[in-house]
């Protein structure tokens, strides 16, 4: 007879502390089974890259190493998921699937609605657990936030301390980091996955970094160090959000009231919440991926001959604005950037080479090693002016050049050909009398790219095209009701700029 068990399916949650579907199998009393399962049209996606595999394959050996430690290690399975609970069921009676419910993209969401049928099918109960603060279902955005805050608030769940061995079973192998099923190839480098290594950047905040944060987070200097650096353990699961809240909370409450580290925490809790604020909008709107979130902007960039000489320059780091190609070019080494250099490359992909996001969003969600697709697309249609619901930014490259990367270290770094000029000159290469130029061997057009577009005129069409659209007839009714299904209902807090601590250079972060 088939013994019987119930199936733990881990997915973008590879931890077993504050795993509530983990708990929960385990309080069944049956042996529990638990499953990851890497599936390969997932990894043929545009959006999927090897560096993701990099973090999840090092987060899977410490997965399975806190699993065997309490007595079944972690299954791996490669294929589709029905066909892999089809071969398990030949050896197991599978009494229920327990899961975190997953905010993923229309792939994932379709994948769900076959293991869903599957179950069904053959009598198998699916127990579904909310993850983060995204709220399943929800009604109404009026609230939401205090869901989010009543399930954010509860005590993060303890490890199972014993699962029942289950005999005779293949664990299975990790498929290693360079496997052939892993398409999208990016080969600079890629954050440590794994809970240590999650573990360790919390503590190193809490005690080292909250300090210097917020003066650093728009820095492409600094923020590599002092910005949090969380988001691939949060976006890939090693810790929850409600574990990091919890323990930023008990860090704040361990520091004197004016301590600089208590605003620090408290900026990145904010964050934490618009995390979830993000991703409920995905969750509420699962086509978010491919549908504009208002609709009047949908068609504004169709593609034409420049399309693809834009899309392959931007790509490739090679606009001819050196704060644009260091960005570019750094995320694809590093798989980071502080949010305003994601926001800066987004808007001038949408504004200066008026690209449509859907065909720029696969490839930084390939780059980032913390691919989250609910805030990724948000984000994306944000900083496109596609919502109707945000005030329009149009970031000037050249202006962020100066005010984030004063002393062009970021294009230094990354753009070798410029690293020779002087300062005066390795923002706008293309400026530098010819002269000058050639005493340090270098020409626009040979040695680095003259200016894609003319940046002020860009700006400008840009923003006549999109003010164009806004005052079309009916405008202002559909934003309302985008507004009502995935606004936030909280205004903006204002207030003047803290003093922060400066930072300092030489505390740097084990990150790789
Ligand atoms: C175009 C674009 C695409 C983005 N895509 C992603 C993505 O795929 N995955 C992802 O995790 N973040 C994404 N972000 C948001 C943000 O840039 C990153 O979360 C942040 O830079 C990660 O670094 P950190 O962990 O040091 O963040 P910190 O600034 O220290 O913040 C702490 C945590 O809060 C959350 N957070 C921070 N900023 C935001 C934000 N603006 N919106 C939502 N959540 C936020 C993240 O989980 C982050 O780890 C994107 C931003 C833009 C502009």
């Amino acid at each position: 007879m088939r013994p019987k068990i119930v199936l733990v399916w881990f997915k973008r949650d590879l931890r077993i502390v504050d795993h509530a579907p983990l708990t929960a199998a385990v309080a069944t009393g049956l042996p529990v089974l638990p499953l990851y399962v890497v599936e390969p049209d997932y990894w043929q996606l545009s959006t999927s890259s090897q560096r993701h595999w990099s973090f999840i394959h090092d987060s899977l050996i410490q997965l399975r190493e806190s699993l065997t430690a309490i007595g079944q290690s972690l299954v791996i399975r490669v294929g589709q998921v029905p066909s892999v609970l089809q071969d398990l069921m030949a050896d197991y009676d599978v009494q229920g699937i327990y899961a975190h419910e997953e905010t993923g993209h229309l792939w994932t969401y379709a994948r769900d609605l076959e293991v869903l049928d599957f179950c069904r099918h053959h009598g198998i109960s699916i127990h579904d657990f909310p993850h983060g603060g995204v709220v399943r279902r929800l009604r109404s955005r009026d609230g939401w936030s205090r869901l989010r805050q009543d399930r954010i608030s509860q005590t993060p769940l303890p490890a199972p301390t014993a699962l029942l061995p289950l005999s005779a079973i293949d664990n299975g192998q990790i498929p290693a980091k360079d496997d052939s099923l892993f398409k999208n190839r990016i080969s600079g480098k890629t954050q440590k996955g794994g809970r240590r290594a999650g573990l360790a950047i919390v503590q190193s905040f809490i005690h080292q970094r909250a300090n210097r944060y917020l003066k650093s987070i728009s820095s492409p200097r600094y923020g590599p160090d002092f910005s949090a650096r969380l988001s691939p353990h949060l976006a890939w699961g090693t810790l929850s959000e409600r574990e990091v809240v919890h323990r930023f909370q008990e860090g704040i409450s361990a520091l004197p009231p004016r301590d600089f580290g208590r605003r620090g925490l408290a900026a990145v809790l904010t964050r934490l919440s618009w995390r979830s604020h993000f991703m409920q909008k995905l969750e509420d709107q699962p086509d978010l991926e491919n549908t504009s979130m208002h609709s009047f902007y949908d068609g504004i960039r169709p593609q034409d001959d420049q399309t693809q000489i834009s899309l392959s320059a931007w790509q490739d780091g090679q606009t001819g604005y050196p704060i644009i190609d260091a960005c570019m070019r750094c995320l694809a080494e590093t798989g980071w950037l502080p949010f305003r250099m994601r926001a800066m490359l987004v808007s001038f992909a949408s504004y200066h080479l008026w690209l449509d996001w859907r065909l720029t969003a696969p490839h930084m969600a390939r780059l980032f090693t913390d691919y989250e697709p609910g805030i990724h697309y948000s984000q994306f249609q944000m900083q496109s002016g596609v919502t109707g619901i945000n005030t329009m930014r149009v970031y000037n490259p050249v202006k962020q050049s100066y005010d984030h990367d004063p002393e062009g270290w970021l294009i230094r770094q990354y753009c070798p050909e410029l690293a020779h000029l002087p300062l005066e000159w390795v923002h706008e290469p293309h400026l530098m009398p010819p002269l000058l130029a050639s005493e340090f061997n270098f020409e626009t057009g040979r040695d680095y790219p003259m200016p894609i577009v003319d940046n002020q005129t860009a700006m400008r069409e840009a923003k006549n095209k999109m003010a164009a659209i806004r005052k079309q007839a009916g405008f202002d009714q559909e934003a309302a009701s985008v507004f009502q299904r995935l606004g936030s209902r909280n205004r903006p807090r204002q207030g003047a700029k803290k003093r922060q601590a400066k930072p300092n250079a030489q505390q740097q972060l084990d990150l790789f």
